[in-house]
């Protein structure tokens, strides 16, 4: 492929602008076939959740309001990309952190001190563009369906935070990576796969204990009928369990939300306040149960085993092209230099097609884990009327689509839309029942 490459020195822009044309296409297709869906004012007759007419209208106005703003948020950012490839804005970045390099004293003229300082830049560009999207969502769209209870100071620090966080992790990948390319003379795929594996596991790991209660307050959840219904349940599933947490959501958002860390014989449970203003006792131990069955049915292993298949393929992938000294003065890198992360950036855009069709196969597995999740709470857990019945309610709640359109759902979407959700357990509980 290499040899092929080289011999006829395709245009690389032009197949990185024809790849992203043809994503944003696609994207804007199944957007569209979605929208149509969102359009319709009779509720679907399968619909086994009591849906009346009021609250449907209001999860299609919802589902269609924030469709939308992801149309148009998207396409601006196909136009930012588009604009990234022709102006050779990478390059630009790069030669940028090259001269910040040479005027700072305290850092070694490497490569890799080159390639931290253009993680920075580029950045804090991102951080500037994403911020005014994630202030109108907040502040415009979440705030008219009244999901919205945090102030802008709050949404500054808690984004602040996410990207630092982001950073950290950044900048110890791409440190591994270069240390490890130049210590083995090329791009050792395993080495570096481990390294993407190690900081997943890692992540998942620390994620309840460090990172969330630095977003969100956490507080231990109090004694009482629902803490120890959820300890009887873990000690019935032989799991130890560390910690269970209340997530003071209420405080910046109306939503609900549950989460579990750890491993399938010990762990953590954090579960939103808001959720007991809503559900009941036992409902609200069917989602505790729900997310168990994460942890008790390997989905984290899982997940982060598929991450590493996924980052490994892409990383023999890319290194094919990697090597490619045309690619570099394609994008306007000065004759010669070949920094890892640059060549990384623009093989990325070359990806597309397989990223896709990788889209695909990691939002099947994502909705899986779902099903199965409400699966093991509603069966093995014998939840079956309060699995139900917490859905129904999270997903009202939560005004979350009633009904999508196939191809965008097999495309978008991580969680199964509540239609299918809910079929799709009933079907388990009647099988078992
Ligand atoms: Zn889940």
């Amino acid at each position: 492929m290499l040899n092929f490459f080289n011999l006829f020195q395709p245009d690389w822009k032009s197949v990185s602008i024809a790849f992203l044309s043809a994503k944003f296409m696609f994207e804007s297709y199944l957007k569209l076939r979605q929208h149509n869906i969102l359009s319709r004012t009779v509720a679907p007759s399968s619909s086994n959740e009591e849906l009346d007419q009021e609250s449907f209208e209001k999860r299609q106005e919802y589902s269609r309001v924030k469709s939308k703003y992801k149309l148009i948020a998207d396409t601006l950012k196909y136009f930012r990309d588009l604009f990234i490839i022709q102006s050779n804005l990478n390059s630009i970045i790069w030669t940028v952190s090259g001269g910040i390099l040479t005027n700072s004293n305290f850092l070694p003229q490497t490569e890799l001190s080159q390639s931290l300082i253009f993680c920075t830049v580029s950045k804090i560009l991102l951080f500037t563009w994403k911020l005014p999207f994630d202030l109108y969502y907040n502040f415009v769209i979440e705030e008219e369906f009244n999901f919205n209870k945090s102030t802008v100071p709050d949404l500054l620090i808690s984004s602040f935070i996410q990207e630092f966080v982001q950073w950290v992790i950044d900048l110890t990948i791409i440190s591994s990576f270069i240390k490890l390319i130049q210590y083995f003379g090329r791009i050792p795929i395993f080495h570096l796969t481990a390294v993407v594996w190690l900081v997943f596991t890692m992540g998942f790991a620390i994620y309840p204990r460090i990172i969330l209660p630095l977003l969100l307050k956490v507080n231990p959840l109090p004694e009482g009928e629902l803490r120890s219904k959820i300890e009887k349940l873990a000690e019935d599933k032989s799991f130890r369990l560390n910690k269970i947490s209340a997530i003071d959501g209420s405080s910046s958002t109306a939503h609900t939300n549950a989460l579990a860390a750890g491993s399938p014989w010990s762990g953590t449970i954090a579960i939103y306040d808001n959720f007991s203003d809503h559900l009941s006792i036992d409902e609200v131990v069917s989602v505790a149960a729900h997310e168990l069955g994460h942890l008790k049915l390997f989905h984290l292993e899982q997940q982060s085993i598929y991450l590493s298949i996924i980052v490994g393929s892409k990383l023999l992938f890319i290194s094919k092209f990697i090597e490619n000294k045309s690619l570099y003065e394609q994008f306007g890198l000065p004759g010669g230099t070949t920094p890892f992360l640059i060549g990384y950036l623009i093989a990325q855009d070359i990806y597309i097609p397989l990223e896709v069709l990788g889209t695909f196969i990691d939002n099947y597995l994502k909705r899986k884990i779902e099903t199965d999740a409400d699966y093991y709470s509603a069966i093995d857990c014998g939840f079956k009327e309060t699995t139900a019945s917490a859905l129904s309610k999270h997903l009202k709640m939560n005004l979350s689509t009633v009904s999508s359109d196939w191809l965008y759902s097999l495309y978008f979407e991580t969680h199964p839309s509540a239609i299918t959700r809910l079929e799709a357990l009933n079907v388990a509980i009647r099988k078992h029942s």
